[in-house]
């Protein structure tokens, strides 16, 4: 029998980060692992939002050696054997069957938004084996005790004290905790003990999905059908890149150590064309449909087998009670679309976190599972339009736009320290903002002639970064100076957004001198 404050399961980038800080707060942590590090582990894609949460809870709980996580520069200097790739956007192209990719005059089969200025400020793919490794002997390193191979199969609950049963190599295994917190990622210990059913969203088409770790994979910016003489604002290969077609997309991440992580995820419909359950042989017939995507692949091999998931969205009735919670990521799940897993678990860290400073209290609790669920329900409702949109690449560009507004919204007021730490995730608290997403969705009405001028009205409110404006023709550079003519949005002056976009700027300036000194001194 072992006894601690908190026990948290399940040691992913969340469950080890949520103990570090509470270690940070004074508790005593143990952290459950059923398996054992280094591992593969799914959801590579980082964000704007990830980067300023991860760089905010490393400040707030002094943890100095996880900050340089938050971008690609500060990564680079500071833990260059974790591996990670550049993620200076995201970039969608829409591909037709049986038809090998062109890019339109107008740009209309394309969208490139970047989400950083340069390589150094850059957001990141996260090589899971690494950075999960990394986070854990970090966890370990500020004291918090660790047991790895542990099989729980029991969970009694105490007034005050809650006892988690398992087995550790062949012998029986105790922990009390004054609290407990899941983050053993989906169908986790707690769903599984307490029997809690997994449900679908509401509204939401049941989805799958197929993907492998390759080398040898084609860069676009390399490949004769994607030719063209403009510079796009970024390039689109160091970028989240997707193939969109109808029925689903694919997403291609490059890491920095020539692996690239790729997958489909796809309706049950086209699952059902393609027989995904088949791995290999299914993702060859999806290869088939699309010769620009299977030029890309051509020389490609992949390195781990593939794995099926048949069932990609769900969650759970219930986040939290009395003594437990869930980490967003054990409480639900929609789709890789947008990166939106990493930023929601960083988000439910950052708020169990200020629950645990003090003992968390029943009404903070129920408040914590309210707003864990009704953001992974807002997110459901999002991606849902996104994939009725799919076939009309028009129409999922513009209708995209709610997601970069509300991701730009919200980085940059955390930058101009606005700390309304109530926000929620995809504007789900801003009520004209949450009510077009629906309203607008394509999912349940067919798009007239002014769709894109909608839902710029729609988005205006937190639209910091000149959005939806037809005179860009898909291309989104980063321009700081329309964050600083939308102050307002903001409520801070101008010149606020303009000294944060100068922190940023000086930051990246020493980044380099320092990078260049030390190169000097070598
Ligand atoms: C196909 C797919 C693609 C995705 N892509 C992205 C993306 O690009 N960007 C993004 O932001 N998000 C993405 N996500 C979401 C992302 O994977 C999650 O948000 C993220 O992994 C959550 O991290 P975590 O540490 O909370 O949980 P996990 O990464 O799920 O880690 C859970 C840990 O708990 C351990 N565990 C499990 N059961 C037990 C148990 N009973 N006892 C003890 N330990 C246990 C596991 O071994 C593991 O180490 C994707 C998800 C899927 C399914």
């Amino acid at each position: 029998m072992q006894a601690c404050d908190l026990a948290v399961v399940g040691s992913g980038f969340g469950g080890s980060l949520l103990s570090m800080i509470a270690a940070r707060l004074g508790l005593r942590v143990i952290l459950i692992e059923r398996g054992r590090h280094p591992r593969f582990a799914i959801g590579e894609s980082a964000s704007p939002l990830a980067g300023i949460l991860i760089e905010q809870l490393a400040d707030r709980y002094d943890l100095p050696r996880v900050r340089p996580l938050s971008a690609f520069g500060t990564w680079q200097r500071a833990c260059a054997d974790v591996v990670c790739g550049l993620k200076r956007g995201f970039t969608y192209y829409r591909h037709e069957l049986a038809t090998a990719y062109r890019p339109a005059a107008d740009r209309r089969n394309q969208l490139l938004v970047a989400a950083s200025p340069s390589d150094e400020l850059s957001d990141t793919h996260w090589l899971r084996a690494d950075v999960d490794h990394f986070l854990l002997r970090e966890a370990i390193a500020v004291g918090v005790d660790y047991i790895d191979e542990v099989e729980l199969d029991d969970v009694a609950w105490g007034s005050d004290c809650q006892t988690l049963g398992g087995r550790r190599h062949g012998r029986r295994l105790h922990v009390a905790a004054r609290f407990v917190v899941d983050a053993s990622g989906p169908r986790g210990f707690l769903s599984r003990v307490l029997r809690i059913d997994n449900e679908a969203f509401a509204d939401y088409p049941r989805t799958q999905a197929l993907f492998s770790h390759f080398a040898g994979v084609a860069r676009c910016d390399a490949m004769p059908d994607y030719a063209s003489d403009e510079r796009p604002p970024y390039p689109p290969d160091d970028a989240a890149l997707h193939h969109i077609f109808d029925g689903g997309w694919m997403w291609v991440l490059r890491f920095g150590n020539g692996v690239t992580s790729a997958g489909v995820a796809v309706t049950d419909s086209l699952a059902a064309e393609l027989r995904l359950a088949d791995g290999r042989p299914a993702w060859d017939r999806l290869l088939g449909r699309y010769p620009t995507i299977a030029a890309q692949f051509a020389g490609s091999e992949a390195i781990r087998e593939f794995t099926w998931m048949p069932q990609l969205a769900w969650r759970v009735p219930a986040a939290a009670g009395e003594g437990w919670a869930m980490l967003p990521s054990a409480a639900a799940f929609v789709d890789p679309l947008f990166s939106t897993g990493i930023p929601l678990t960083l988000l439910g860290v950052e708020r169990i976190a200020r629950a645990l400073a003090d003992s968390p209290t029943a009404p903070q609790l129920a408040g914590y599972a309210a707003t864990t669920l009704a953001e992974a329900d807002h997110t459901a409702r999002f991606i849902a339009g996104c994939y009725a949109a799919f076939p009309h690449f028009d129409v999922f560009s513009a209708y995209s736009m709610f997601y970069f507004a509300s991701a730009s919204f919200s980085e940059m007021a955390r930058r101009v320290a606005r700390p309304r730490h109530d926000a929620r995730f995809l504007g789900a608290d801003h009520r004209r903002f949450a009510e077009a997403i629906i309203r607008l969705s394509p999912r349940y009405a067919a798009p007239g002639e002014d769709y894109l001028m909608e839902v710029a009205g729609a988005i205006d409110p937190l639209n910091i970064a000149g959005l939806c404006d037809p005179a860009k023709c898909n291309w989104y550079a980063i321009d700081f100076d329309d964050a600083i003519r939308a102050a307002d949005k903001l409520e801070v002056e101008p010149d606020v957004v303009a000294r944060a976009v100068r922190r940023a700027g000086r930051a990246q300036r020493q980044a380099r001198t320092e990078a260049t000194e030390d190169r000097g001194s070598q």
